[in-house]
């Protein structure tokens, strides 16, 4: 078995920008990923892993942890899960490799038995939701063009946390008065102005709020929630599995994104935790290529609200392979994630 990396660069269709407190403003117009390839018995299974820097990742911590992961990965690589609990045990804190290493994994095992990775978790794609397409804080005066772009999808995703929130959804409201629009806070409003900020929103019509103050004010959530008509979901709270308990009763469901788990085994746990906990679940991604929103869409199917649009946003993807009808984005019947490079 060899793991190897290789870094890749696709070209953003929109310079992205959000909020994030702690975080210094900016445009990025490109992205770099990592896709790391596991070869074994003549199969190479590939998988992606996105450097949130958030979490502290960057390319090099990714790099040096695959570098390192070969002997914890080992030749026998039907047994996903000691695979994975060998990996965490090291690399706790290096997920998004974990997750690259994961993807990789799964994609070698449905080539391997010739079956779509969904097919290999007995999942059914055709229950997939569709995802949200992201509109990202940017001049109100691209607004029109952005929601014109979104036309195909059912669902628009805003991000909030400016002083401008009110006059964005007012525009978009005109723009779009009949969508599913959800919105994300990302960690942006002061823990103790989540009521009036929410407030201000509520009558946009909306389907739930991301994320509404900076991880760890979860008494400051669990008082918002009880004042709040619809959903608030987990992000930048719930990383990995062990924070689901602590998420329950405090939100309404979790944002589970495979960078911050640590992959599909890791997202898995944490889909089923919060099933039995009687929370909403809700599947998103970073911006990456159509290589690692695959892993996510394989297990799409299981989710309350999709968020899969990483791919979307580029304006050339290096990898094809995804489908995308009635704003849904559905694995392929292809063995393993069923997603190539573009010759
Ligand atoms: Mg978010």
């Amino acid at each position: 078995m060899k793991l190897t990396t290789q870094r890749i660069t696709a070209r953003l269709r929109y310079p992205f920008r959000i909020a994030r407190s702690g975080s210094s403003a900016g445009d990025n117009t490109e992205i770099t990923r990592i896709v790391v390839a596991l070869e074994h018995e003549g199969i190479t299974g590939l998988g992606e892993a996105v450097p949130v820097p958030y979490y502290g990742h960057t390319l090099e911590s990714i790099e040096q942890t695959v570098a390192e992961a070969g002997p914890l990965v080992g030749d026998d690589l039907e047994d996903v899960d000691r695979i994975i609990d060998r990996l965490l045990d090291r690399f706790d804190s290096e997920r998004a490799a974990v997750s690259g290493i994961d993807s990789a994994l799964h994609d070698w095992l449905g080539k391997r038995r010739g079956v779509p990775v969904w097919k290999m978790l007995g999942l059914d794609p055709a229950q997939t939701p569709p995802t949200s397409m992201t509109i990202g804080i940017d001049r109100l005066e691209l607004l029109p063009e952005k929601v014109a772009l979104a036309e195909p999808y059912q669902v628009l995703k805003i991000k909030v946390g400016t002083d401008a929130d009110v006059e964005t959804l007012t525009q978009l409201r005109r723009l779009a008065p009949d969508k599913r629009v959800r919105v994300d806070a990302n960690c942006g409003w002061p823990p103790d102005a989540i009521v009036p900020r929410m407030l201000q929103i509520l009558p946009f019509d909306l389907e739930f709020i991301e994320q509404p103050t900076k991880a760890g004010e979860l008494e400051a959530v669990r008082a918002a929630r009880a004042e709040s008509p619809i959903p608030l979901i987990a992000d930048e709270d719930s990383v990995r599995p062990n924070d689901v308990p602590r998420l329950d009763g405090v939100y309404d469901g979790i944002n589970v994104k495979l960078s911050k788990c640590g992959g599909i085994r890791e997202a898995l746990r944490m889909i089923r935790d919060a099933r039995s906990r009687s929370m909403q679940v809700m599947l998103g991604c970073m911006t990456e290529t159509s290589l690692g929103v695959a892993a996510a869409a394989h297990i799409a199917s299981l989710v309350d609200y999709a968020d899969i649009d990483g791919h979307l946003l580029l304006s050339e993807d290096p990898f094809t392979g995804l489908q995308l009808a009635d704003g849904v984005v559905r694995p392929s019947d292809a063995p393993g994630l069923g997603v190539h490079a573009v010759a």
